[in-house]
Formats: structure tokens, C-alpha cells, sequence
């Protein structure tokens, strides 16, 4: 298993954007392997934003209105608690109408619909797998040490 994540390298700073904090910080992730938490962020307190590095190019969204949070998971399919990739359908199939396509969840042994032809992406099986999965959260950094 590979648990490094590469460095995101400092995202473009606006300029003209004179607010306090704009300048990008870099974060420590909270174990090895985090996907989830932003490596940069800005701004502070209920404006405070992270930094979507899955996107191309990157995208700065705010991190107090579930903004980040929502994107991660239902966009890229990064848990939260895990802070890895949602688990796979064991299986994939087609409905029977032919206008879906069903997953099979480990977790309930449930068919569930992944996408249709109207939402083509696998935002339905990230919101089942949010619901419905059993991640555990992984030791931060700070609980590892020993003092
Ligand atoms: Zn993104
Ligand atoms: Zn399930």
C-alpha cells in the first residue's frame, strides 16, 4: 500500500485580493495517506477556505458551509472520516430498464444506483457509500507521539 501523498505545490496567489490571510498557508495532514484535508488553505475563520487539489486546475472552497466537505465526498468520492477513497462497488451491473448502473455495497450486500443517464458521475453511490459504510477514522499524527 502506498500512503504518501504528493506535495500540492503552493497554489496561484491573487494579488489584487488585499483581504486578510489571503496569502495561501501550507497544512500538515492529519496522518499518512489524508487525502481529505486541504495541504493549503486561506482566509480565516467562517471564510476560511481549503484547497482542492483533485480538481484541475485547483479550486479554493470554503471549509465552515460544508463546502470542501460536500466537493471531497460527493465530487471525488473522499470520505471524510477515512480520509481515503470510498470503497469500490464489489460489483457493477446494469439496471434492468437498461438506464442505470447499479453497484453492489460490501457493506449491506445492497444493489444501489451508481449513476443514471441523467447524473453520469457516481455522486449516488458516494452519498449511499457516506451513509452507509463504516470507516474508522485513522490515529492523527498528534495521538502517534509519544511524550
Ligand atoms: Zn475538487
Ligand atoms: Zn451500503
Amino acid at each position: 500500500m502506498n500512503d504518501t501523498v504528493p506535495e500540492t505545490p503552493e497554489p496561484p496567489v491573487d494579488p489584487s485580493d488585499t483581504r486578510l490571510d489571503a496569502k495561501p498557508r501550507n497544512q500538515k495532514l492529519k496522518y499518512p495517506g489524508d487525502m481529505y484535508t486541504p495541504q493549503w488553505v486561506r482566509y480565516s475563520g467562517h471564510i476560511k477556505e481549503g484547497y482542492c487539489d483533485n480538481c484541475k486546475p485547483g479550486k479554493w472552497l470554503q471549509l465552515k458551509n460544508s463546502a470542501y466537505w460536500y466537493h471531497k465526498q460527493f465530487f471525488h468520492g473522499i470520505s471524510s472520516v477515512s480520509g481515503k477513497m470510498f470503497v469500490p462497488p464489489v460489483e457493477t451491473r446494469k439496471s434492468d430498464a437498461g438506464d442505470c448502473t447499479e453497484g453492489l455495497c460490501h457493506q449491506c450486500r445492497q444493489w444501489v444506483t451508481i449513476s443514471t443517464t441523467k447524473k453520469k458521475n457516481s455522486f449516488l453511490w458516494f452519498r449511499h457509500a457516506h451513509k452507509c459504510h463504516v470507516y474508522i477514522k485513522p490515529k492523527s499524527y498528534v495521538h502517534n507521539k509519544r511524550r
